[in-house]
């Protein structure tokens, strides 16, 4: 065989380590979070109850443009209470101890964090996966105008955007709304980017963000909910605080959640929310950079659609099928053979790691998940189960999620990156090709 089982050392010669490490995404404090966050603590309003959330909900729906936000203690908890909404809505209060979707199919993306999906769990529902779209690496349409012959009775769909890009969400909306289904949509990655000049957060019926420590914009943690429907906004933030009703002692109608978003956590991303645009500003230098110097390697960065205008929160590529050396990945270690001209993104992600850089794998997909492997999985052409190669098993559909899995990777997309340490970085992605 043509290349070496192993790290091959001789591809990196003269290259040094960075001194200072290149991250994948870190927070960026600016000096205004401490202030609001001072100021919590002189006031005493140290609790769930303050100014800063007032401001942070007011500030984030009008920034998105929605009319009301409801702060919770994390993305996750945003979109736990966002489908237990609409499961209430479709299904009717739940009995305690069974959750809204018992038993009901919801459509979800696939390629996506399991923030996504979990919380259909949480309520009880079954996630079918929708495959993605090669063209926007998002939910494809086409996939879930499928799902829908095949499951024609699944009236939730939860569709997430990825890496701040956005996929074809008017063509998505459009089908979940001709089959009388909801859309919960999660922004989490995408705060700040639009499609066709709109911003992500305002297509869902339910639409989520996250402040999480590596999001674009960051309270450490924190979350946010965002509705049109004033009666929507009221019956969540009663949710996350327990569901106390308006009653003389502790008097509980409803399930309830200690879900409500720290005053503290607030404080820091009333500070930070200032620096959206000079954030989305940095991370689309960064990706502009990758894009710049990789275009003659054998690799692309991720597909931007027309109508989309990303908020570059990381910067993704992928390998050509044929640039990709021999790679076998299991559940929990991966194997590749040092191959001359070739490279696949566990070696690109080694020899970054040996450098002081920080990558990560594309999210594995969801229908790939042991916990969600036996859930029903659609693509544009087929439906099944999971398989490890880009093929379901024992069909020809092609499953574009493990595909894009297989072959991309996220870079070091920290806003904060140095051109000294980006060059290095594009130096030791040119050195795996050689
Ligand atoms: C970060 C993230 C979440 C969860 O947000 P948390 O605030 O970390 O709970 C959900 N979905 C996606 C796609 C994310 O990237």
């Amino acid at each position: 065989m043509n290349g070496q089982k192993t790290f091959c050392a001789e591809k990196f010669q003269g290259i040094e380590r960075l001194k200072e490490k290149a991250w994948l995404a870190t927070p960026t404090m600016h000096g205004d979070e401490q202030r609001w966050v001072d100021e919590a603590i002189r006031t005493n309003w140290v609790s769930t109850v303050g100014e800063n959330i007032n401001e942070v909900e007011q500030a984030c729906a009008r920034i998105v443009g929605r009319a009301y936000g409801v702060g919770l203690s994390c993305g996750t908890a945003a979109l736990h209470l966002a489908i237990r909404l609409c499961g209430e809505k479709l299904y009717g209060q739940a009995r305690v101890g069974t959750g809204t979707l018992a038993g009901r199919k919801v459509f979800c993306s696939d390629l996506t964090f399991d923030a996504t999906v979990n919380p259909v769990a949480y309520e009880g529902g079954e996630a079918v996966f929708i495959d993605t779209d090669p063209d926007t690496w998002n939910m494809d349409p086409v996939a879930l105008q499928r799902a829908f012959e095949l499951y024609p009775d699944v009236k939730l769909v939860v569709v997430a955007h990825l890496y701040g890009l956005v996929g074809k969400i008017d063509e998505i909306v459009k089908i979940a709304h001709a089959h009388g289904a909801l859309v919960v949509e999660d922004a989490a990655e995408s705060f700040g980017a639009t499609y066709r000049g709109v911003q992500t957060g305002t297509f869902g019926d339910v639409s989520i963000i996250s402040f999480n420590g590596n999001k674009i914009v960051t309270g450490s943690a924190g979350g946010l909910l965002l509705t049109d429907s004033l009666d929507d906004a009221n019956k969540v933030r009663k949710w996350s605080t327990q569901s106390r009703e308006d009653a003389a002692w502790y008097q509980h109608e409803e399930l309830g959640y200690n879900y409500r978003m720290s005053n503290i956590v607030a404080g820091v991303v009333r500070g930070n929310l200032n620096y959206l645009s000079e954030h989305i500003a940095q991370k689309k230098a960064v990706f502009e950079r990758y894009r710049d110097s990789l275009r003659d390697l054998p690799l692309s960065m991720y597909p931007i659609g027309d109508a989309c205008v990303p908020n570059f929160w990381l910067s993704c590529c992928i390998l050509d099928q044929d640039a990709m050396c021999e790679t076998v990945r299991g559940e929990t270690e991966a194997l590749y053979v040092a191959s001359p001209g070739k490279s696949c993104p566990t070696e690109i992600l080694e020899a970054l790691s040996r450098f002081n850089a920080e990558g990560r794998p594309i999210w594995k997909p969801m229908h790939l998940q042991p916990i969600y492997r036996m859930h029903p999985f659609v693509t544009r052409s087929g439906s099944g189960r999971a398989s490890t190669n880009a093929y379901i098993q024992g069909s020809t559909a092609f499953d574009v999620g493990a595909d894009i899995f297989r072959r991309g990777l996220c870079l070091p997309s920290d806003n904060k990156l140095t051109t000294e340490q980006q060059d290095r970085i594009i130096e030791i992605i040119r050195r795996c090709f050689a």
